[in-house]
């Protein structure tokens, strides 16, 4: 048995070794003549002409051989539903959608967009649409008009896939009006929208010609039989998109047989979940931790998945914990903001409940900090393993792999590079740090399999983007500080440009700002990430406004912070809306008119705000103050 480290010199030093291993964990139709093409670096193919499907390798191959065990189950406590679905009936449903999807005309190679809640019907629409080749693009059912718009005229949806509306905390959150003002805002119009009718929205509307009833096409197609659509292994299987520095958000493009192994790969190492098993990840399908871990992972390697519609505190703060004891959960998935609202509630909710088929639970997405680590292990008895990763890598790039050795958890550390990854810490002049030296956290290229191989339709973005941090040596930038200690372990300072991470949903300022712009009384705005006990960060907005009358009284100011909320969520989504709006009558710039942004974090944490020598009006910081202390 090697150690992790062994494991992880293996796969750097002979990677075509060590990944040809890992490759017979998936199904390969036809099987592949090169293990990595590097040939045109910083672009990597992985097994370079095999043929697979990433349908099959989680569906199909199961119900082959255990049709009747659980594949997908369904639980929705704000609906009160639950339902599983065997392998082979979860075949079947994924059959009828790819039908659906033929006779309404999709392609190999069309995108499909799906602007979904969590139900079963948005897991069809996914593996349909890898079933025929077809590429989705899943879209957070948060996000707003605007959020949604931009990703239409990106990806260029021949259909869209959506529900009428979601459910929050027992209220239905309409979906469909927010889908019709971005199609009526984007240039591109899909040729159909299917629509998912819950009930739960009777009034919504319906463009004849365009929008079709999922109900009534399924009925058309019950005994429908799609075969796979073996795909070369770097055709691409989905777009999701992810904020950066810009307004605009970057379509992550994932290839289909790099992705497979790789999951497979990171269930057996890091995960360890095997056939007959559950997996219970609390994520959702807009993110890249439910593409990975909710949809593809689990049933790839076998497991049942559980898909949750709900919040971690209804019926009650145990209702997680009731779901692992009936499903027998063995593997977890969860965010740190989870585990700090869990904290915050009586621990007999969690004991309550028989968690004995439970290894282990993980944590992704933000920062976990150390007394919630220490708080969350301690009280489950049982190893929390902190784990760090982007959209763009689509599975870890630090964690302990317990699969290969057992090492120790250190509390607020993701443990150590995982196999694949070269991952090491470097100096802002591209030498790599010492231990215990920060640095930002980035990757000697290849990425390993798994990982994004362009931004959608723009591969100078690609390059231009990840690639070009330093002229020597070529990495990839996780745009992340880090920190290693003298046992190896790794530590995640936070990021190092204006993306900020809220209850693990990483924003970019530049886009609350573009939304916040929208309101007409606005002149000039600036948002920064602040520090919050519960969601690791919140957004926190700057304007100044055009006219001084409009915020003349605390009524008024009120009033139009409401305003802004409001334009906000109808753009974005509440997700993006700040937790505050201070009005201000100037921002504080350098001289050359570069907005002094750390200032104005460190002023809204109560810190000092730092270097002000090059300050162009040293009176906005007072305004700054004053506001904040309003
Ligand atoms: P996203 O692509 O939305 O998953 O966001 C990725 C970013 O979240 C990373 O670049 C980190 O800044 C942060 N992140 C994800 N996982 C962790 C973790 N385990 N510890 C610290 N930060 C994390």
């Amino acid at each position: 048995m090697a150690t992790y480290k062994e494991f992880h010199q293996y796969s750097i030093e002979q990677p075509d070794a060590f990944w040809t291993e890992q490759a017979q964990l998936i199904d390969w139709k036809e099987p592949f003549t090169q293990v990595c093409d590097f040939s045109r670096p910083p672009f990597a193919k992985w097994f370079v002409g095999g043929k697979t499907n990433l349908c099959h390798n989680a569906i199909d191959r199961h119900a082959a051989k255990r049709p009747n065990d659980n594949a997908l189950i369904f639980v929705s406590t704000e609906t009160d539903e639950e339902k599983i679905y065997s392998f082979a009936e979860l075949q079947t449903e994924v059959e009828r959608m790819a039908a659906i999807y033929k006779s309404l005309g999709v392609k190999k190679g069309d995108r499909v967009l799906i602007y979904m809640p969590m139900i079963p019907q948005a897991a069809f629409a996914m593996f349909a649409a890898a079933r025929i080749g077809a590429i989705h693009s899943v879209v957070f059912g948060g996000f707003a008009s605007g959020s949604l718009a931009t990703r239409i005229d990106d990806a260029k949806p021949a259909l869209i896939v959506s529900s009428d509306a979601g459910m929050r905390g027992g209220k239905a959150v309409p979906y469909k009006h927010l889908l019709d003002e971005a199609i009526e805002i984007a240039e591109h119009k899909p040729n159909h929208v299917l629509m998912v009718d819950r009930g739960l929205d009777k009034g919504f509307n319906k463009v004849a010609g365009r929008d079709v009833d999922y109900a009534t096409l399924r009925e058309q197609h019950l005994n429908a039989r799609v075969e796979c659509e073996w795909l070369e292994s770097s055709e691409p299987s989905y777009i999701l998109y992810t904020s950066g520095t810009t307004g605009k958000p970057k379509g992550v493009q994932r290839d289909t047989g790099g992705y497979a192994v790789a999951l497979a790969s990171s269930l057996k190492h890091i995960y360890c979940g095997g056939e007959g098993e559950t997996f219970f990840s609390t994520s959702d399908i807009g993110w890249v931790v439910g593409h990975s871990y909710i949809i593809y992972g689990p049933l790839i390697a076998g497991m049942a998945t559980i898909m949750y519609e709900g919040t971690p505190l209804r019926p009650d703060p145990g209702i997680w914990w009731q779901i692992v004891e009936k499903y027998k959960v063995s593997v977890m998935f969860s965010a740190p903001t989870a585990a700090r609202v869990l904290k915050k509630q009586d621990p007999a909710y969690m004991h309550k409940y028989d968690l004995s088929t439970l290894k282990h639970v993980f944590m992704a997405g933000e920062p976990l900090d150390q007394p919630t680590h220490e708080w969350f292990q301690n009280e489950l008895g049982r190893p929390v393993i902190d784990n760090y990763w982007q959209t763009e890598t689509g599975w870890p790039m630090l964690a302990a792999l317990h699969g290969v050795e057992k090492t120790p958890i250190k509390f607020g550390s993701p443990s150590f590079p995982v196999y694949g990854y070269n991952l090491k810490i470097f100096r802002e002049d591209g030498s790599e740090c010492g231990a215990n030296e920060k640095g930002i956290a980035a990757v000697i290229p290849p990425l390993p399999p798994g990982c994004l191989s362009t931004v959608w339709g723009q591969d100078d973005r690609f390059v231009s983007t990840y690639f070009t941090l330093f002229k020597e040596p070529l990495v990839y930038s996780s745009y992340d500080w880090a920190i290693k200690d003298d046992d190896g372990y790794f530590t995640i300072l936070g990021r190092t440009d204006d993306v900020i991470n809220v209850a693990g949903h990483r924003l970019g300022t530049r886009e609350i700002e573009e939304a916040i712009q929208n309101h007409a009384a606005i002149a000039e705005v600036a948002v920064v990430g602040v520090e919050d006990k519960l969601k690791g960060q919140v957004p926190m907005a700057f304007a100044v406004v055009k006219d001084a009358t409009r915020v003349a009284t605390p009524e008024l100011v009120k009033a139009l912070e409401k305003e802004v909320f409001s334009t906000v969520d109808g753009i974005l989504g509440a997700i993006g809306r700040p937790a505050r709006v201070h009005f201000v009558t100037g921002l504080p710039k350098t001289r050359s008119g570069k907005m002094l942004r750390r200032s104005l974090q460190a002023l809204a944490e109560g810190r000092d705000p730092g270097d002000l020598t090059t300050i162009e009006d040293p009176s906005t910081l007072e305004q700054i103050r004053n506001a904040l202390a309003s």
